[in-house]
């Protein structure tokens, strides 16, 4: 059996940081071994690389069908302005520079290491793409709009059955119909990812103010689910128990939420983070403090390039770094995004008989263990 033998002074497992590794892996990908020993960088036989050797990333929340407006919306259009862009712009390119913009993406994303996506789609145009790729995806078949018919959530079963593993997800608290919310809270027991607290809007709508109650007013939408007091009630009472949720963005979760939710899942809860994106559109920056203390565990997406300038993962590690000492910002960019979408088994740490990728960490200050702004990362398996 041929294996190649990889080595750093360190190594991240998934769990934690250990020191000088060598880290043995079949041509398949998976791994053989890893041991530590002194001398690693002058054994025979043996790469050697002056980084982190980690896992492979997980990027528990992109779109990668929204590749195509890369640098189409301006920064800093706040939260409604930037979803009635998005709406504006969605017909306006042709279907081969759709798939173009995300074959780039889902390739650089490899070669970066994302071993995983968790990746939100509301059609089938990135399909053919995904099931190419050598990334694993969990596609969420999302529902959106005030006006979702029935019908729609067939299709969008259909589309789920079609391309495993997937979920149907409601794509937030403020953007569907209480029927249509609760079917899809209700139905199956994959995880659902719900786009949550990404603005104060969210909240406000429920009690008439702020820019989603204005924007809804002057269409004449009008909202059957505001009964529910808050976009974490409205959750608690719909989505079961012991059903596991990715919430995204959460920006503007309060300790209150926070407990609600947490006091109401059996099932793990997922708070999944896109700094890069929240700076992009609003400046604003998730609550990492109280979101560590409360309780849950804590992922790393990136949202779409329609909002982020960038899907590198290293990148939203650099914008949460200042809080959150490495290892555990690397934890949370690995093996939590794993058991997040169901992988923890086959990716996220790196363990003899799995195959998680191993991708080298690069430029990190060493001795701070921080990242500095030239680290990046590239995969080596
Ligand atoms: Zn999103």
């Amino acid at each position: 059996m041929t294996t190649r033998k990889i080595a750093s002074h360190y190594l991240f497992t998934g769990h934690r940081l250990i020191r000088n590794c060598v880290v043995e892996v079949a041509a398949d990908g998976s791994i053989v071994s890893v041991e530590q020993c002194d001398r690693i960088d002058s054994m025979a036989g043996v790469e050697f690389y002056s980084g982190i050797l980690c896992p492979g990333w997980v990027n528990a929340h992109c779109h990668l069908e929204l590749s195509y407006m890369h640098g189409a919306i301006a920064e800093g259009t706040g939260f409604a302005g930037f979803a009635r862009e998005i709406g504006r712009l969605r017909g306006g390119y042709s279907r081969q520079q759709r798939l173009d913009a995300a074959g780039a993406a889902d390739a650089r994303m490899w070669a970066e290491g994302v071993e995983a996506v968790g990746d939100i789609s509301n059609d089938e145009s990135t399909t053919a793409v995904k099931m190419a790729s050598k990334i694993r995806y969990h596609t969420f078949f999302e529902a959106f709009g005030l006006n979702t018919a029935a019908e729609r959530i067939d299709e969008l079963a259909a589309m789920a059955d079609a391309s495993q593993p997937a979920s149907l997800t409601p794509h937030s608290t403020y953007s569907l119909q209480d029927g249509v919310f609760q079917r899809l809270a209700a139905d199956g027991c994959s995880p659902l990812s719900i786009h949550f607290m990404e603005s104060p809007d969210e909240a406000a709508l429920y009690f008439g103010r702020g820019s989603l109650a204005e924007w809804y007013s002057r269409m004449g939408w009008e909202c059957d689910f505001l009964h529910y007091g808050s976009p974490a009630e409205r959750i608690a009472e719909c989505v079961p128990s012991n059903r596991s949720v990715l919430l995204v963005h959460d920006c503007c979760v309060g300790r209150l939420d926070a407990e609600i939710l947490l006091s109401h899942f059996s099932a793990p809860l997922y708070w999944v983070l896109c700094p890069e994106s929240n700076r992009y559109i609003s400046h604003m920056r998730p609550p990492v403090e109280m979101l560590r203390q409360a309780g849950g565990t804590i992922c790393i997406g990136t949202d779409s390039l329609a909002s982020a300038t960038t899907l590198s993962m290293v990148e939203q590690m650099k914008q949460l770094q200042e809080a959150v000492p490495l290892e555990e910002l690397l934890r949370w960019a690995t093996w939590n995004g794993a058991c997040a979408l169901e992988m923890q088994h086959e990716i996220g740490s790196i363990e003899a008989g799995k195959r998680p990728g191993v991708v080298v960490l690069e430029s990190v200050d060493l001795n701070t263990m921080t990242l500095t702004p030239a680290s990046s990362s590239r995969r080596l398996v």
